[in-house]
């Protein structure tokens, strides 16, 4: 009787809109997609009941690796549309890359990110839920996802439209309320979609809203503002894109009923929620409004910052929200600036690292007072190996109950005098690498060869061909120190024509390696995604992070390595600025003096390569000496370094960030 009274509150809180009863399959008294359909039911209610303060997070990107984590399951057979397309490698072997490729045959990850930033959003949104925090997300349903990868033959990357079916992504539910955006000359319907993030326990959830504008009124150009993520070809959709999280998210979440109290705008994207919830407001209305909005800055790149000119806000939008973005936000006479609109419109600004506030203070003298920091962390659970969670199941003593409290992580340190837990970390790292060969098994890679990574967005400041810069210094070192094992992976934004450069330079230096494939062996991997990023942070020897100080801003893989006890070779940047105290690896490169930010586009090329190939050969000296062939060397400082790594991921958390999120941001205990 309870459980059916359970059920009908889940369909009188969501209106789920399912004519043909597809998505009852899957719902039913106790069931949710596999999961609790009581914690969705305790979720709904509290974010309408107004008795507690109440987040709104918005982010344009999501990256919830829900391939791979809380997986949610379907009655239905999985949807091809939905599968892990085959994935091309580009390599020196070019005989393997010619006759194979790499078939995955699992889900895709909701295809709603390109990179970091909507990996971080994924990882705050599950901590978020596994505080049992009461906050609803909102974010895009990219109909086209962000785009699809692929390799032409020593030309580069070519972007294709990336094809997936929203209406079977398990857990993917559509709803029945409609609400409307108003612009200047038409007005855009938004369909409400909702994905609920689950926690840990499977006890709590966030609700993740989508908007999606794909729908039957819209005209032909309305109908396109969701298909892809971050499309910059024009203007209009830039901006459209924007206007639809900020606009969108403020009446979908009146539609709902929930009651908010804090907006939390991730990047300028999200900022003109604010100008929805201004309208018809005086100046002391304004300013009660402006403690509810907080803003934080992920990215002290030039491009990162969004300028519209205040003509183009006026073809598009309804005067009364033109006139207030251009009073909040006007940077010179005609452009609007929505980093400083943003900044300008909340009570709490943030930088997601130490030395990121450091540029921002430079960056914007005149809000120095006003910006704070919280460093970046990664989701424990969702980037924690199976191999690595069974090796400190197996040391209770130390690493008791990790499952509520990661933090413990900190103690590893008291295990470095038990040669016992010295060779079963080893193993658990082996039988990470062993996955990661068996996975390019046509490629021949072995698990007792020095392996790197270098896998991300490809953007110049972080420097993707810097390993490669100059290949006879490459290939000396394989002579002198052992073999390499080099594995590279990343998309470059369609427009960014630099970065296809980068891909292409990348290819073609590649090619020319094709004598060495004994020695050295390259691996490029097509179209970067979560799922490779969770197989490769976990099974390298070595995570490479080499962008040009001191434009990154944090950077979370590097995190997600040390985790996996993946040892760091890193410039000075970002988090790892806050980490060159622990021995997690070794540090080089060019240092941005204090005070100043630097040229992006100056990319100490020739140094930082010396720099790096110095570093490469202690690194690969120091692995030989440890793992010769096979016999391990258990006193090795290598494995003391894997040691250090696992206790500072108790520092590079989303615990530790969400904790102080809470302190200081949003202010709630
Ligand atoms: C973690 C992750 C990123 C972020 O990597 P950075 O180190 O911040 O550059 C980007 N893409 C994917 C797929 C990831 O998993």
């Amino acid at each position: 009787m309870k459980k059916n009274n359970l059920l009908d509150e889940f369909y009188t809180l969501v209106q789920v809109d399912d004519p043909d009863g597809r998505y009852a399959q899957d719902i039913n008294d106790s069931n949710y997609f596999g999961m609790p359909l009581e914690a969705i039911v305790k979720a709904e209610k509290r974010l309408r009941s107004g008795k507690e303060r109440c987040i709104a997070y918005f982010s344009m990107e999501y990256g919830l690796a829900t391939s791979c984590y809380n997986l949610l399951s379907s009655t239905l057979a999985l949807n091809p549309a939905n599968k892990v397309p085959e994935n091309a490698v580009f390599s020196n072997f070019r005989v393997a890359d010619y006759f194979f490729a790499l078939h995955q045959n699992n889900i895709i990850d909701l295809p709603i990110y390109s990179g970091g930033l909507g990996v971080l959003a994924g990882d705050t949104v599950k901590t978020m839920a596994d505080y049992n925090l009461p906050v609803a997300a909102i974010g895009i349903l990219w109909s086209s996802g962000y785009f699809r990868q692929k390799f032409w033959f020593k030309y580069g990357q070519a972007p294709e439209k990336m094809h997936w079916d929203p209406d079977t992504y398990p857990g993917l539910i559509p709803l029945k309320n409609r609400i409307k955006v108003s612009l200047k000359s038409e007005d855009v319907y938004l369909k409400l979609w909702k994905y609920y993030v689950y926690s840990y326990k499977q006890d709590a959830v966030v609700p993740l809203i989508l908007l999606d504008a794909n729908i039957e009124p819209n005209s032909e150009t309305a109908r396109i503002f969701t298909d892809q993520l971050y499309r910059s070809d024009n203007v209009f959709l830039k901006l459209l894109q924007r206007v639809i999280l900020g606009f969108g998210g403020v009446s979908a979440l009146n539609e709902l009923g929930y009651q908010i109290d804090t907006y939390h705008l991730n990047e300028g994207h999200a900022v003109f929620a604010f100008i929805a919830k201004a309208r018809g407001m005086g100046k002391d209305e304004l300013e009660s409004l402006k403690s509810k909005f907080v803003y934080t800055c992920h990215t002290p790149v030039e491009a990162g910052h969004d300028r519209f000119a205040i003509d183009d806000l006026n073809r598009v939008l309804k005067k009364e929200d033109a006139d207030t973005i251009e009073k909040f936000g006007k940077e010179h006479p005609g452009v609007a600036n929505l980093t400083l609109l943003s900044m300008n419109i909340s009570s709490a600004i943030n930088a997601v690292s130490h030395n990121h506030q450091k540029v921002m203070h430079i960056q914007f003298p005149d809000y120095r007072e006003r910006i704070q920091y919280v460093t970046n962390g990664v989701h424990p659970y969702t980037w924690l190996s199976r191999s690595f969670q069974e090796l400190f199941a197996q040391f209770p003593q130390v690493f008791c109950d990790i499952g509520a409290n990661p933090m413990i992580l900190s103690r590893a340190p008291e295990l470095k005098g038990n040669a016992d837990f010295r060779t079963r970390l080893w193993q658990a790292h082996q039988s990470n690498k062993l996955e990661l060969c068996k996975f390019l098994e046509k490629w021949q890679l072995d698990k007792n060869l020095f392996t790197i990574c270098w896998a991300r967005r490809v953007a110049a400041y972080k420097r993707p061909s810097l390993i490669l810069h100059d290949i006879s210094r490459l290939v000396k070192i394989t002579k002198t120190c052992g073999p390499l094992q080099i594995i590279l992976a990343g998309k470059a934004h369609p427009n960014d024509n630099l970065g296809f450069t980068y891909i292409n330079e990348m290819l073609d230096k590649v090619d020319r390696l094709n004598e060495d494939y004994g020695k050295l062996k390259i691996i490029v991997l097509e179209n970067y995604d979560i799922s490779l990023g969770k197989l490769l942070t976990s099974s390298v020897d070595v995570w490479l992070n080499n962008p040009l100080p001191p434009f990154e801003a944090s950077g979370t893989s590097g995190m997600k390595a040390i985790l996996n006890g993946v040892l760091q070779m890193s410039t000075v940047d970002g988090w790892v600025a806050e980490a060159t105290e622990q021995k997690i690896g070794s540090f080089f490169g060019y240092k941005n003096s204090e005070g100043s930010v630097g040229n992006e586009s100056d990319l100490h090329m020739n140094d930082d390569a010396e720099e790096l190939y110095n570093t490469l050969e202690r690194m690969v000296d120091l692995y030989y000496r440890t793992n010769s062939g096979g016999k391990l060397d258990t006193a090795s400082g290598w494995i003391d370094m894997m040691i250090e790594c696992i206790a500072a991921a108790a520092q590079f958390n989303t615990y530790r960030m969400v904790d102080q999120y809470k302190q200081q941001i949003w202010k709630i205990t």
